[in-house]
């Protein structure tokens, strides 16, 4: 891990507001996990999100209007830094650009503020 990157990243959250996508705490993506996996209506076309098992863990995704396109996961607060530092570290520490578009593809509620 890189303390630098990190003590940053912390800096940066604490100053900033993130208007138009909120990030889930744990709490709330927990919440949402067991109503995905209870009986609700899966049918329901209103439904924009699913769930995906990754490495034996519950995992929200954001469903897209065409099923070719990979899904894209919601991120909890928890898993903001490591996920936006493995994005920039797989872009061989690329820039803000770079890191956005990969991050963008992947996350549903990641804003171009938090990178
Ligand atoms: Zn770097």
């Amino acid at each position: 891990m890189d303390g630098k990157h990190r003590a940053r990243f912390d800096e940066k959250m604490k100053n900033e507001q993130f208007s138009k996508y909120t990030l889930t705490s744990a709490d709330d993506y927990r919440y949402v996990v067991n109503v995905l996996s209870g009986d609700g209506d899966r049918n329901n076309r209103n439904v924009k999100f699913d769930l995906v098992e990754v490495a034996g863990m519950k995992k929200v995704i954001k469903t897209r209007k065409t099923q070719q396109k990979t899904p894209r996961y919601i991120v909890t607060q928890n898993e903001l830094f490591d996920v936006l530092l493995e994005a920039h570290v797989n872009t061989g520490h690329g820039g803000e650009k770079k890191t956005k578009t990969i991050l963008q593809d992947k996350y549903a509620n990641i804003s171009g503020k938090m990178i």
